[in-house]
């Protein structure tokens, strides 16, 4: 099983080899953002683990290159490292965790086809040795507070999750002599049978039953884990909610998921899943923001200013002119949300409404009818007020 204190270790250690991220990706200082998503595109899947299982170091270069693609393509942080090199200050950008892919959608880069292009290679179709293992992906479900969307941040969630036993490092048995090789698959996990169907002779390979594919035959399991190679560990995950993010947004780190059975192969991936908050008045569209303002009639017809508390901290300001009407909009820019990846931040359209008392009292309606002659449309109006309405209407279209 996957030894996540080994793992934790390796992200931690210093960066003193570190390759210049331009270098990594073969690409100029003056390279654009489409220049920078190719190279990393054709070298991420040349160099992605899943195609290279019996190449140990493509993991490393993998995210080599990852963390160069997260860096250069993010205008801020890919100015900060044409200033500062690696040497940041504020340390470096991924935090104490040390770089984990997690700000890199694969889906926005391979157009959700990413997970498709390499899981064929390990689907077990390789016809000599044992099966090769992967673990299970793992999904974790986790809600952020909409305020969280503006500023991005750390979070830090504990969590259970299956780990390599202690006992065995992941083996499953009592000790490594309690491990032999299956008889009559021969350690390969796996059994080809020939069969005759007309003229052409079939071979079918399955998976062995007695080893039920591993190869191996464990005569004495771990007690720990009973033989599974995996346990129920409690762990703290520390991710980076970047600014911007997209409900449903799925951050992916890297072989953090279960371990392989039996401990061999590569640990499968863990995503977190953000589930993001209703705001108690925005709704949201990308980084614009829409919210309805509900005002009574004299406030439209005499304009005011009214101050709500927002997502950034600061007071937004709502100046409504003299003369307005339920259904108008108000633009309020750049106090929106951060764009992903960009810079700059949404809008904030603001509806109209008029608010009507439900149950005006006597005084109020008498007030209000002594008001009727300057208000109201007279009848003689209405057609004309229709049209004009229609025309207007079609003029903003
Ligand atoms: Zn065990
Ligand atoms: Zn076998």
């Amino acid at each position: 099983m996957l030894k996540t204190v080994g793992r934790a270790a390796r992200a931690g250690e210093p960066l003193m080899t570190k390759r210049d991220y331009y270098e990594v990706l073969g690409i100029g200082r003056d390279a654009s953002d489409k220049d920078v998503k190719d190279a990393f595109r054709s070298l991420a899947r040349k160099n992605h683990p899943d195609k290279n299982p019996d190449d140990p170091e493509s993991e490393t270069r993998f995210k080599e290159i990852q963390e160069a693609y997260a860096v250069l393509s993010n205008i801020d942080q890919r100015r900060r490292y044409d200033t500062f090199g690696h040497e940041q200050p504020g340390g470096n950008p991924f935090g104490t965790g040390g770089f984990e892919g997690v700000n890199i959608s694969m889906d926005d880069l391979f157009n959700g086809g990413f997970e498709s292009i390499f899981s064929n290679f390990f689907s077990g179709a390789s016809s000599r040795g044992p099966r090769v293992n992967r673990g299970h992906d793992v999904l974790l479900n986790h809600r952020i507070p909409f305020e969280m969307v503006q500023e991005g941040g750390e979070r830090e969630v504990e969590v259970e999750l299956m780990e390599a036993c202690d006992e065995c490092g992941g083996n499953g048995a009592a000790s490594p002599d309690a491990i032999s090789s299956c008889q009559p698959c021969g350690g390969e996990g796996r059994l080809t049978q020939s069969r005759k169907v007309g003229p052409f002779l079939q071979q079918m390979v399955t998976d062995c039953p007695h080893c039920r594919g591993d190869g191996r035959i464990i005569d004495k399991p771990c007690t720990a884990c009973r033989g599974d190679g995996r346990q129920k560990m409690p762990r703290t995950l520390r991710f980076n909610v970047p600014p911007g993010v997209l409900d449903g947004t799925r951050l992916r780190m890297s072989e953090k998921g279960e371990p392989a059975q039996g401990g061999r192969g590569r640990p499968g991936d863990l995503y977190i899943q953000l589930t993001i908050d209703d705001h108690e008045w925005f709704e949201r569209d990308g980084a614009d923001l829409l919210m309805a303002l509900p005002l009574g009639y004299p406030e439209l017809l005499l304009g005011t200013s009214v101050e709500l508390p927002h997502v950034d901290g600061e007071p937004l300001h709502i100046v409504v002119p003299s003369g307005s009407r339920p259904g108008d909009t108000l633009l309020i820019s750049r106090r929106g949300l951060p764009h992903r990846r960009g810079r700059g931040r949404g809008d904030i359209t603001v509806l109209l409404k008029l608010h009507v008392p439900k149950k005006p009292s006597k005084e109020i309606k008498k007030q209000v009818e002594a008001l009727r002659d300057g208000l109201s449309i007279s009848d003689d109006d209405v057609e004309d007020e229709v049209r004009r309405e229609a025309q207007e209407r079609r003029r903003n279209r």
